[in-house]
Formats: C-alpha cells, structure tokens, sequence
C-alpha cells in the first residue's frame, strides 16, 4: 500500500522516523506551509521565513535523494489553510489510506493528529521521534515517585547515560557542574567576534516577499534575517562557534552587554529546535573540541548540560506534565503585558535592550529572557497566558513544549516549584553587576525609591511584600525575608505606592 509520510516543519532531519520505511519507488512525501501554523500565535516574521524557507530547502533536498515530494506553498490556490485540511486533500488525491509521521513536539498538535484516524478515515503510523537524547518513556520512568523533579540529578543520570565528560562513574575534573564558573561580567577590553550571517538566496527572498505580504501585522523587523536556512549552512553556524565563542561560551554565560545580544552565545537552539542540527551531534562536536584541548572543561560542561541536561528536561517536564501545567498561576498573576514589550519604548535600559534585540533578531539570549523580560513580568505580576504568548510569538526558536516550562516554571514560577525551588526574582542589583546596562540608565540601581529609583528595586520588594504568605516559608527566600525585615514600615509603603503608581502609568494594572 503507498503511504504518505508527512514532516512537519520542525521536523526537517533527515534520519526523522516517519522517513525510516519510506519507499520512494512508491510513497509520497508530504510538507505543507499552512496558515493555522503561522497565526496560532502571531510568529515573529524571522520565525516564519526561517520554516518556511527551511522546509522547502528540505524538500528539495529530499527530491534530490530520489524521494516524491508534494509541497504546499502558503501561496497555492487550493491551500485549506490547516495541517488537518492538507493531509485530508493530498490523501485523497492520492488516493492513499495510510499516512505515517512522527510525533509532534507540541501537545495541540498531538491532540489534532490523535483524530485523524475517525474523521479522516486513514490509517495513522505515529512513531516516537528518535532525535531526544532521552525518551518520553524514559523521562517518565525517572520522573515516577519523585517528589519534586530536578534539572540537576535528571542531568547527572544522562551523563552516566551517555558517557559524556565522565571519567569512569565520576565526573570529568570532579565535578557534576561548573555554573559557579559561567557567571562573570564581561571585562571592557575582551574582543566579541562578529557573528555569522547568510544572505538570503532566492528561495529565502521569495519567503520574505510572502510573509511581508501575508503576515504584515505580525511583530519583528526582516531587514537583518541572516539565519541558515539549510544543515549545511547550520553546521557552518556550529563550527563557527565552536571555533569561535565556545572557550568563552562559559565563563560568561550569564553576561549582558549593551548592543550584543549573542556575546558568546551559539545561537543553535533555531536550528536543533526544527531539526536542521540534532542535539547529539551539537554536544559531540562540542566535545571533540574538548577531547582535542581546545576547549575548557567549564565551558564545554555548561554547554553540554544545557542541551543534555535543560533542553531535555525541559521536554520531560512538558509531556509529563501537560495539559494541566499551563493552567497553574502559583501567585494568582493577573496583570496585563504592557504595550512596551511590543514596542521597546521604555526608559528601562535592560528592557529595552533585550525587546529591541528580540524585534530586530527574533533573539535575545538566556539571562535576557529569564532576568530580565521574564523577572519583570514576574515581579510585576503579569498574567501568565498573556506573557507566555508573547514569548511563543517573539522569538526565533519558540515552541511550546519549550517556551511554557521556560516561562511558566523557570522564569513566573507560576507552577509553585515544579521545576525550581525558588523563584528567579532579582532585583536591579544583579543586573548592575551582569551588565553595563546600569551606566547609561536614567535610573539608579542603588536606589530603592524616590525619583531615580530602579523600577526592578521597588518592583522586587513589592512582590515580596505582595507574596509573603507564598513565600516566607521557602527555606531558600530566608535571607531574602531578613533583608526586609529590616526595612522599616513608611519605606515599605512607599514602595508599595511607587510600584503601584509605576505599574498603573505602563498599563499593567
Ligand atoms: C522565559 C524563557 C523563554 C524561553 N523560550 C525558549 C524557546 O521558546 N525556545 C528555546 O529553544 N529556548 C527557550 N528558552 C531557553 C533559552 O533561553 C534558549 O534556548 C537560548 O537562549 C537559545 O539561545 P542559544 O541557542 O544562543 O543558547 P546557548 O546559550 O548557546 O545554549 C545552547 C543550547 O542549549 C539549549 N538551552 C539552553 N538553555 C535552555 C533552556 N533553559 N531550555 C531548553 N533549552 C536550553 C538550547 O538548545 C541552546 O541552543 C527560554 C528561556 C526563558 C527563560
Ligand atoms: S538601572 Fe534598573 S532599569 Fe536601568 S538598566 Fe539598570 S536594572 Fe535596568
């Protein structure tokens, strides 16, 4: 019987399951631009030129391999518009009964694909996608009976695991984890290599011309696209950063400077989140480099544990935990996004920094999204579904299974402890001492009120304040709770009315 074998669009490796029995003297390939897709949320423009772009380059690399690819263009007349609609045409004009795919990353996409089988009348072949480094099954095994589960020991059983940086059953130099080491500031003098950038071809520039065309309203600048649209241009991205940025990748890690939003950062997740680069030969190219000594152990550590150790338990937690999780809000957050996440007009230096970076490049880098944009939209108690679409919708590499427990977990804590101990609030101090954001800011990080105020400063003790009942108890917020102990009753009110009046004037509250 012929079958067709659909990929979805972060679904372009080449080893994908669906791919593994496919017949190409018989069966047909089957890829679809389809609006739903692109409007769920509103996607970045960068975002949907980069799928886009990547999944006809894939198609055209498949049909160069002898397989029979039917695409749908977003522009073809006879489109339906929905994945659901495509799969129901092309079967039928093929006049084929069996459609094989693998697994979707999201679960609305699972729950779609679970009904094909009734209403379509077709026989569905699901297949796990073999790319994770650890199974759902697996995952789930790990996970079962923990009372809480925690990055830090999944990761430590992945490397016994895979065997990476181990030295026998012990860690490569001692030690399980070198994060003390990954969080200095940057020094003025160090010298930031230029980053990569791929001219759009014509198959990308045609993209371009259809998302300006269809998607005009959606948010982000195209005019700086340079994103690989193919593997072999994403494993240039990959070599170069090896050869480039991973000695420092670690040690500043955590940095933040004004008018570079990559510093060392690889910039791979685009890339392994559609299937253009696998996680296993990001982290095997990564060790070679250590293995050869040209790289330090600290820097390849951090590296390594955040794909084998985040990335994968991030996934772990999604389909562990979905659909429930993302209806948790742990400190009842019910505070609009304001218009200045969209906008990047604020005098808040950091803000603005990483919401310019994130129009501009569909980019902004960890501590970016979870210290800054994220912990202000916890300390300002935004509602978690409005800040958790707009992280689906800004960056390069959004996917829920990813983007949710980054946001709703790591950066809001809006699951209660699922996945960390404390919340990540911080106040202006940390980014002072991460960044030189600071210095060129109206305001004062070192002040708590008054005109010059830090925002962050006011705005962190107001959650405090605002969230003691959750939070005092948390034997990790103790020295937190000391510290305010100390501030006295008037200025405590004062900052409760500064943060008030503050969060009112930007359309929070
Ligand atoms: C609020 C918030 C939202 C996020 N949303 C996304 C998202 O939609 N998609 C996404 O891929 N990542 C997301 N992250 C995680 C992380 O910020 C990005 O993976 C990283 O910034 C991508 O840039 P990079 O490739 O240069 O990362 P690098 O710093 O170079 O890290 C190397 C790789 O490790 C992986 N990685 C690192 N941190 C994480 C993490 N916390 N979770 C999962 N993988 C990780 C990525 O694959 C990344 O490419 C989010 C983080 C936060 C705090
Ligand atoms: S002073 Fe406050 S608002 Fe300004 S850049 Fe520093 S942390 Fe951000």
């Amino acid at each position: 019987m012929q079958s067709l074998h659909l990929i979805l669009g972060d679904q372009l490796s080449p080893n994908i399951s669906s791919l593994q029995d496919c017949d190409a003297s018989k069966d047909v390939v089957m890829l679809a631009e389809v609006v739903s897709e692109a409007t769920y949320v509103k996607h970045h423009k960068q975002k949907l030129v980069l799928v886009f772009s990547a999944m006809r380059h894939f198609a055209d690399e498949l049909r160069d391999s002898g397989y029979t690819v039917h695409y749908t263009t977003l522009a073809d007349d006879d489109n339906t518009g929905s994945l659901r609609g495509e799969v129901e045409r092309v079967a039928k004009e093929l006049d084929t009964k069996r459609i094989v795919v693998t697994k979707p990353s999201e679960y609305r996409v699972l729950k779609d694909i679970d009904g094909w089988e009734e209403v379509l009348n077709v026989e569905v072949d699901m297949r796990e996608d073999t790319r994770w480094l650890c199974s759902i099954d697996e995952f789930d095994e790990w996970a079962k009976g923990r009372k809480s589960l925690r990055m830090e020991h999944f990761y430590r059983e992945m490397r016994r695991k895979t065997g990476w940086l181990m030295e026998g059953l012990k860690p490569a130099g001692g030690k399980w984890n070198y994060d003390a080491q990954n969080r200095k500031s940057l020094p003025k003098s160090i010298r930031i290599p230029e980053r990569k950038r791929f001219e759009p071809d014509s198959v990308t520039q045609e993209v371009i011309g259809l998302v300006e065309d269809r998607f005009a309203d959606h948010f982000g600048d195209l005019d700086s696209f340079g994103w690989a649209v193919t593997r072999t241009d994403a494993l240039q991205v990959l070599d170069d950063f090896v050869e480039n940025y991973l000695t420092r990748y670690g040690d500043f890690q955590d940095a933040l400077k004004r008018g570079n939003p990559f510093l060392f950062h690889s910039t791979l997740s685009a890339y392994i989140n559609i299937g253009l680069l696998s996680p296993k030969e990001a982290c095997e190219r990564v060790l070679d480099a250590y293995n050869q000594g040209n790289a330090p152990l600290a820097a390849v550590e951090g590296f390594v544990r955040q794909i084998l150790g985040w990335r994968e338990f991030m996934r772990g937690v999604y389909w562990a935990k979905m659909p429930e999780y993302e209806k948790s809000n742990f400190f009842s957050a019910d505070g609009h996004l304001p218009d200045l996440y969209w906008t990047a007009d604020t005098e808040l230096v950091c803000m603005q920094q990483a919401l310019e970076s994130t129009r501009e490049h569909a980019y902004a880098h960890h501590i970016q999204r979870l210290m800054v944009t994220g912990n202000f939209a916890l300390l300002a108690g935004i509602s978690p579904s409005e800040i958790e679409e707009w992280y689906l919708a800004v960056y390069i590499d959004a996917y829920e299974w990813v983007e949710l427990p980054n946001t709703h977990g790591m950066a809001l804590f809006a699951d209660g402890g699922v996945l960390s101990t404390k919340p990540y609030a911080a106040s202006g101090s940390y980014i002072n001492r991460m960044s030189d954001y600071c210095s060129t800011c109206k305001f004062n990080p070192r002040s708590r009120t008054g005109e010059d105020a830090c925002p962050f400063n006011y705005l962190y003790w107001n959650f405090m304040i605002g969230n003691e009942d959750l939070l005092r108890s948390n034997p990790r917020m103790g020295l937190t709770y000391s510290n305010m102990d100390r501030i006295s009753q008037d200025e405590r009110s004062e900052i409760v009315q500064q943060a008030d009046e503050f969060l009112s004037s930007i359309g929070v509250s």
